[in-house]
C-alpha cells in the first residue's frame, strides 16, 4: 500500500510555486485516507533542513555517466508533515540553497532520479505505485521500463502529474551518456523535437498522466510549448484532477500568518483590520478598494501587461483604487512595476521578492486578487483568496475557468475576463470598483466564496481511485 511521490518541491521544505503546495498536502490527505504515501525530494540547504532532525537511512554511490557520485537518503524523524519525508543528498549537486536555475540542472535531476531508483532497488523496496511530478521526475517511468538495472520495477504502475506543461527539462542528445545502460531500440521514447525531453518521455512511458484541472488537460493539446501533438495523441491516458488546497494551512480562523483571524461571521471587521495593517505596511489608505497581485512575474502569469494595465486603471480611477504587487521574476517587468511607485505613491506599492507570510496578509487584507494569467494549470491563489473572502479577478483559462464563476452569472462570486490585455484588465477593475461600492453585493460574494469547498478530501480521493484502477492491491 506504499506510494512514493517524487518531486523537486514540497511545502514547507522548499517552495517555488504551486507544485510545492500540492506535494506538501496531497500525501497528507492520502495518509488520512489509509494510503501510505511518502515524499522523496532533493535535499536543499534551507531553513527547514537546517531546523529539523533527520536520520541517514541509506547511503551508497551511483554513476552519472562516467562520474561516480555519493548519495545519502535522509528521513525526517517525526513525520510531522503528516507523511514520511525522504531527502536525497548528493554533495556538490543536491545540497545547495535554491531549487532551480543552476547551470547543471540537468545533471542534478538525473542524479536525483537515479539515486531514488538505486535506493529503492538496493534496499529491496517494492512500492505499489510511483507518482512523479513534473519534468524533474519524468525519466523514472522511462528508466524502469527500459533499463535492465531497474527491471524489478517494470510492472510498478507510474502516474505523472503535470503541474506545468510549459517546462520540459529538455536537454541535448550529447548528454545521453548521463543515463545508465538503456535498451537502445527504445531511445525514441526519450525524443521530442530533436532533443531528450523528460516531460515527453514521462508522458509516453507513464501508465496514466494527470493534469491539475480538467480544463488544463484539454489545454495541453493546444498549448504546451511544443508538446501539443504528443498530448493530443496520448489524450486517452490523461485525466484532469483539480488541485485542492490545504485547508489547515489556509484557514482565516487559525492562520498564524494572518494578524487578525476571522470567520465568515466576522468577515467584514476581520478583513478590514487586516486591510488596515496591509495598507499601513504599504503606505496606502485603507478606505479604497485594494486589488492585489501575488505571483511569479512572468509572461505565463500575464505579469508583463500589469504595468500598463495598472497605470491606465489608476488614471481611470484617480484616488479610487489601490494596487499592491507581491512577486518576483523577469527583470524588465520588475523594473516597470517598481517605477510605477513614484508615479502613483498614494495608490500603488510593490514588494519585489518572495515572502510567504506577507502573501497570507495580502490574501486576508485585500478586497480583490487579480490573476491575468495566460496559462494557469490549476492556480491556487484564487482558491486561497476565496477562502479569505477576497474576490478573484481572473482570465478564463485552465483551472481559473474551472473554479471561478462570474458574479454576473447564477450563483457567481468572481470577475472573469477573456484576454490578458490592458483593455480587459482596465474594464475588470471598473467592475471591481462597482462591486466594492455596493456593500451588500460584496458581502454576498464573500459569503458565497467562503462557503465553497476546495479542500483536498475530494481530490485526494480521486487520485486514490486512479491508483486503485492501476493497482488493485492499493
Ligand atoms: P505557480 O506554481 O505557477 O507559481 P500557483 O498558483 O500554482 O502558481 O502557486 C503559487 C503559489 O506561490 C501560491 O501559494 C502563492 O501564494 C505563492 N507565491 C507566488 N509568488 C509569491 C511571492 N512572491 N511571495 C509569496 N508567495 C508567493
Amino acid at each position: 500500500m506504499k506510494v512514493f511521490h517524487l518531486s523537486a518541491e514540497c511545502y514547507p521544505v522548499a517552495k517555488v510555486g504551486g507544485l510545492a503546495d500540492v506535494v506538501g498536502a496531497l500525501p497528507k490527505y492520502q495518509n488520512q485516507l489509509g494510503i501510505e504515501a511518502a515524499v522523496v525530494m532533493p535535499f536543499y540547504d534551507r531553513k527547514f533542513t537546517q531546523e529539523n532532525e533527520f536520520d541517514v537511512v541509506f547511503q551508497a554511490s551511483s554513476l552519472l555517466g562516467t562520474e561516480r557520485f555519493y548519495f545519502e537518503i535522509l528521513k525526517e524523524r517525526t513525520n510531522k508533515l503528516g507523511f514520511e519525508l525522504f531527502l536525497i543528498k548528493i554533495p556538490g549537486l543536491l545540497d545547495r540553497e535554491n531549487v532551480y536555475e543552476y547551470p547543471d540542472e540537468t545533471e542534478q535531476f538525473i542524479a536525483f532520479q537515479l539515486a531514488f531508483l538505486d535506493w529503492i532497488n538496493w534496499s529491496q523496496q517494492s512500492p505499489d505505485l510511483i507518482h512523479c511530478h513534473d519534468h524533474h521526475t519524468g525519466l523514472v517511468p522511462f528508466l524502469i521500463t527500459n533499463s535492465k538495472l531497474y527491471t524489478r520495477f517494470a510492472n510498478t504502475p507510474t502516474v505523472l502529474t503535470i503541474h506545468n506543461g510549459q517546462y520540459h527539462g529538455a536537454f541535448s542528445w550529447t548528454k545521453l551518456g548521463l543515463l545508465p545502460e538503456i535498451d537502445m531500440t527504445k531511445v525514441g521514447l526519450l525524443d521530442w523535437n530533436g532533443g531528450i525531453n523528460p516531460l515527453a518521455a514521462g508522458v509516453k512511458c507513464c501508465w496514466r498522466y494527470t493534469a491539475v484541472s480538467p480544463s488544463y488537460l484539454e489545454e495541453l493539446t493546444y498549448n504546451s510549448n511544443g508538446l501539443e501533438y504528443l498530448f493530443y495523441m496520448e489524450r486517452s491516458k490523461g485525466i484532469g484532477i483539480l488541485n485542492g488546497i490545504d485547508t489547515e494551512v489556509w484557514n482565516p480562523k487559525t492562520d498564524p500568518m494572518v494578524p487578525e483571524k476571522f470567520s465568515l461571521r466576522q468577515v467584514v471587521s476581520g478583513k478590514q483590520k487586516n486591510k488596515v495593517l496591509l495598507c499601513e505596511r504599504f503606505g496606502l489608505s485603507p478606505d479604497k478598494p485594494v486589488i492585489s497581485f501575488i505571483g511569479r512575474l512572468v509572461i505565463e502569469k500575464g505579469a508583463d501587461v500589469l504595468p500598463e494595465a495598472l497605470k491606465e486603471s489608476m488614471e481611470a480611477h484617480p484616488d479610487g483604487v489601490n494596487f499592491i504587487i507581491l512577486g518576483a521574476g523577469e527583470v524588465k517587468t520588475q523594473e516597470a512595476l517598481v517605477a510605477l511607485k513614484e508615479e502613483f505613491p498614494n495608490q500603488y506599492n510593490a514588494f519585489i521578492g518572495y515572502d510567504e507570510s506577507l502573501a497570507h496578509l495580502v490574501y486576508a487584507g485585500s478586497d480583490f486578487l487579480l490573476m491575468p494569467s495566460r496559462v494557469e494549470p490549476c492556480g491556487l491563489n484564487q482558491m486561497y483568496s476565496m477562502r479569505y473572502g477576497t474576490v478573484p479577478m481572473v482570465r478564463v483559462t485552465g483551472g481559473l475557468k474551472d473554479t471561478v464563476i462570474d458574479y454576473g452569472d447564477e450563483g457567481g462570486y468572481g470577475i472573469r475576463f477573456l484576454q490578458a490585455s490592458v483593455g480587459d484588465i482596465v474594464q475588470s477593475v471598473g467592475r471591481a470598483v462597482e462591486v466594492y461600492a455596493n456593500t451588500a453585493l460584496l458581502q454576498l460574494l464573500r459569503k458565497r466564496m467562503m462557503a465553497l469547498d476546495f479542500s483536498w478530501d475530494r481530490s485526494a480521493k480521486e487520485y486514490i481511485d486512479l491508483y486503485q484502477s492501476l493497482n488493485p492491491a492499493i
